[in-house]
């Protein structure tokens, strides 16, 4: 059950915010002071004024950021772990329609998209952007369950009217479908709808210009793949000659705006990572499902220097890891691959960054400034270490955090709050 933070509350514990790209800022035996669900400031004295609030006393115990997924397929939930062997486009084929057709069922629907996102709130994910089926009903239905679980962010009806297997629609039903869930979203509160052409390869020059103009007049952001493996974009320089790099197939038709997400972006070159900055687009890496479907090592280091917008998502189930913290250490896993393949030319990423790239980076993408800042709503992950193995010595709590990092796991995860709530 889901409990409205209301009045003053002090959360006590170890702060730990990701402030910047970088080391974290950790205020050891601080307050968290949040009114009414919305945060007024990290003490590490608790000031007169809030002398006698009501505490939520986690003293010694670790207080994360909640974690923001800005990259995953709900209806790939039952299929996480299968398929692994295939190439991205052959796992679309034999794996992936297949499954997201079972989402015309509105009652397997409610079944899976419930336990997804409990699953979700128990691992501290509180915020997504989150690809849904081509369905509207289980889209809904997606929504409703996160809403819910006490879990924000976007969610998208998938439009996808070309070589989509069992999941392809008619340009006219995708419309059609496409406005019915528009005008019935209006109905949430904390999740919004993201336009969500799949990719360039499965929607129909004429589904991407009228998906722009909805974009446009509706004031909807919009969310798809980008130059994640090298027959992918084969395929879209066949597709649509005219366009030089992949990201001009969305340009084209008004989809690369301010806030657009695109996923991967392994492949993209100076010039691609360059048009992002210029439209202020979100790039997810998604290290799991990169290694996963052998798609390439995205150059996170090289993006973040160049001053391209980089968060983290788990992108279930190419991903196999729905869990954040599993997704953080991946990340940092691949830099280091990286690092090894370029001789330390690239240095790898920090615990700190990674940690900012799953928290911050994302948190951003939904209004907030960067680590608990006053004015954020509360999206908090309580770690308790309890479970984790004996220490030879007293550890500072740098050293606790980077260890709970990639050794805690949803039974050490105490407490969640996502939007001003205690939802775990
Ligand atoms: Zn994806």
């Amino acid at each position: 059950m889901t409990e409205q933070l209301s009045g003053l509350t002090l959360i006590k514990g170890h702060i730990i915010e990701a402030k910047t790209f970088g080391d974290p800022v950790i205020t050891e035996n601080g307050y968290l002071a949040v009114e009414d669900g919305v945060v007024k400031g990290v003490f590490a004295d608790l000031p007169a004024e809030f002398v006698g609030a009501k505490v939520e006393d986690y003293s010694g115990k670790l207080i994360l950021q909640g974690f923001s997924d800005m990259h995953l397929h709900a209806p790939q939930y039952p299929m996480l772990g299968m398929g692994m062997d295939l190439p991205l486009m052959d796992w679309l084929k034999t794996y992936t329609f297949k499954t997201e057709a079972r989402f015309s069922d509105n009652d397997f629907a409610r079944m899976a998209y419930s336990r997804l996102a409990a699953d979700l709130v128990n691992n501290g994910t509180t915020r997504v952007c989150i690809y849904s089926s081509i369905h509207t009903d289980a889209t809904l239905i997606l929504m409703e369950e996160l809403e819910k679980a006490g879990i924000g962010g976007y969610v998208g009806k998938v439009n996808m009217d070309r070589a989509s297997g069992e999941c392809q629609e008619l340009t006219e039903e995708s419309k059609r479908e496409t406005l019915r869930w528009l005008d019935e979203s209006t109905r949430f509160t904390h999740v919004k709808p993201i336009l969500t052409p799949r990719f360039t390869p499965s929607c129909t020059n004429e589904l991407m210009d009228w998906l722009g103009k909805v974009a446009n007049e509706r004031g909807v952001y919009v969310q798809s793949h980008l130059s994640e493996n090298k027959r992918e974009i084969e395929l879209v320089k066949e597709l649509h000659p005219d366009c030089e790099q992949y990201w001009q197939t969305y340009d084209k038709y008004g989809l690369w705006t301010d806030h657009t997400i695109m996923a991967h972006c392994v492949h993209s070159d100076a010039r691609e990572q360059q048009a992002m900055i210029d439209h202020n687009v979100l790039c997810v890496h998604c290290p799991d499902s990169n290694i996963n479907i052998c798609s390439g090592f995205a150059p996170v280091r090289q993006m973040k220097e160049r001053g391209v917008w980089v968060a983290l998502g788990s992108d279930i189930a190419g991903g196999a890891q729905l869990p954040m913290l599993q997704v953080l250490t991946g990340c940092l896993r691949m830099s280091k691959a990286r690092a090894i393949a370029t001789e330390g030319k690239e240095p790898f990423l920090t615990v700190g960054e990674a940690y900012y790239l799953a928290t911050s980076a994302g948190s951003r993408y939904f209004g907030d400034a960067d680590g608990f800042a006053p004015g954020n709503p509360l999206h908090a992950v309580v770690l308790d270490e309890t479970r984790l193995p004996p220490s030879a010595r007293e550890l500072t709590v740098k050293e606790r955090f980077e260890r709970a990092v990639y050794l805690a796991d949803d039974r050490s995860i105490a407490a969640v709050y996502g939007g001003g709530k205690k939802i775990k």
